[in-house]
């Protein structure tokens, strides 16, 4: 199926080797989270029992390990996504990097009636923060298979649109966005963009700088490293004009009580003590996956996902939810038989974790006429034994509920 060793692989992470509810467990709710690696585990590990201290601030040898292992994670970071150091802002993830732009980069900008432009599979981080700042929300529609309407994306683009805000994938239907095309239509029009990279980071090799978007966001927690830390890619001319955001230590040069002056890029946008094993578990991750090759990993998946469709498709009263022509690691679904909420249910019990429900994309939920779905969601670690578990749970289901 693949180059991969399966097995090597599955064997780094610990977690895989439980049982969920006394079965064999099948983790397909990677788009949720994704599982650690040892190497990350260990990273975290080391941290805390050899380097632990506070960063940038103090002269022991702890807090010079400590700075050293941190800002060593932003060099790693910025080979992995090609960007200047400067240029890497760290955040609690990706919805913290949206909000950042959204009131450090759009509010600014903002008057009564400007547009962001968005598209109807956009996850509510990437909506709710433009209309926090003010921004009126427009989105393309999709068509009936979960892709983009380019075209009427197009004729959105209005002398309104202050901002385009996209996915590069989809956390709900898998589909993967014509980013480059849409980057150079909005250049064109000279309208900055902000790609949503939460669900590709870890399926789709990125060079921010060939990529000529504004901004990137991601999480770490879906890139196989630790929850709550995240990063923000930017042009650099952008992070010098917009203002800090959050106030506090170490984004500060001085200090008065009649003002204070910022530090230069990144820290002017990082306050207060950061996320240091988050930063140092994400290198590790990135390094984890830069040694398998994102683009090994992702080939992997879409053979599973060539492997699952067809078959899933079969099931008795099942319909896919996004079927599009280019789509990456994620089945949505549904069945005449049962509510996603009882589908979930039941594949729990036969040791299979999917995630049910609207996958924080209620508009995308409504588009497609359903409340909720159930969504299988493939990484690295997934075989063909997961989506035969997967298949075997259904059908089960189907035999209680049909
Ligand atoms: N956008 C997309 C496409 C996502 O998949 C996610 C996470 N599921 C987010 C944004 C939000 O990421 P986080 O919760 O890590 O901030």
């Amino acid at each position: 199926m693949s180059e991969l060793d399966l097995a090597a692989i599955r064997a780094q992470f610990p977690i895989l080797q439980q049982q969920n509810r006394g079965k064999r467990l099948a983790y397909l709710d990677s788009a949720a989270t994704t599982q650690k690696p040892e190497a990350v585990l260990q990273a975290l590990d080391l941290y805390y029992r050899s380097a632990n201290a506070n960063v940038h601030r103090a002269v022991h040898e702890l807090a010079e390990r400590a700075t050293t292992a941190y800002e060593g994670a932003r060099d790693r970071i910025a080979r992995f996504v090609n960007t200047p150091r400067e240029q890497i802002i760290f955040t609690r993830g990706t919805t913290e990097s949206i909000n950042l732009v959204a009131r450090s980069f759009l509010q600014p900008r903002l008057q009564a009636g400007d547009e962001v432009l968005l598209t109807g599979m956009e996850h509510h981080s990437n909506i709710v923060p433009w209309q926090l700042a003010g921004a009126k929300t427009v989105a393309a529609p999709l068509n009936d298979r979960g892709e983009l309407l380019l075209d009427e994306w197009r004729k959105r683009i209005s002398p309104r649109t202050r901002l385009i805000a996209v996915c590069q994938i989809s956390n709900s239907l898998g589909t993967v966005n014509p980013v480059a095309e849409m980057i150079a239509i909005a250049r064109a029009h000279g309208i900055p963009v902000l790609i949503d990279g939460a669900q590709a980071i870890a399926h789709t090799p990125l060079d921010f700088t060939a990529l000529g978007a504004d901004f990137y966001a991601f999480s770490a927690h879906k890139l196989y490293g630790p929850t709550g830390f995240g990063v923000l890619l930017a042009r650099r001319e952008h992070l010098e004009a917009m203002p800090p955001w959050h106030g506090g230590g170490d984004m500060i040069r001085t200090v008065s009580f009649e003002g204070s002056t910022w530090n230069e890029l990144p820290y002017k946008f990082e306050a207060g003590t950061p996320d240091i094993a988050g930063a140092i578990g994400c290198a590790a991750a990135i390094e984890w996956l830069d040694q398998l090759g994102v683009a090994k990993a992702a080939a992997h998946e879409q053979a599973l996902l060539d492997y699952a469709t067809p078959r899933l498709a079969e099931i008795p009263g099942l319909r896919l939810i996004g079927t599009a022509a280019h789509k990456a690691g994620i089945l949505s679904f549904v069945m005449d038989a049962a509510h996603p909420q009882d589908i979930g249910t039941v594949l729990d019990m036969e040791g299979v974790a999917i995630r049910t429900g609207h996958h924080c994309t209620m508009p995308l939920m409504q588009r497609f006429g359903v409340p909720a779905t159930a969504r299988a969601s493939l990484a690295v670690y997934n075989g063909r034994d997961d989506i035969d578990q997967l298949l075997a749970a259904l059908r089960k289901v189907n035999k209680l509920f049909g």
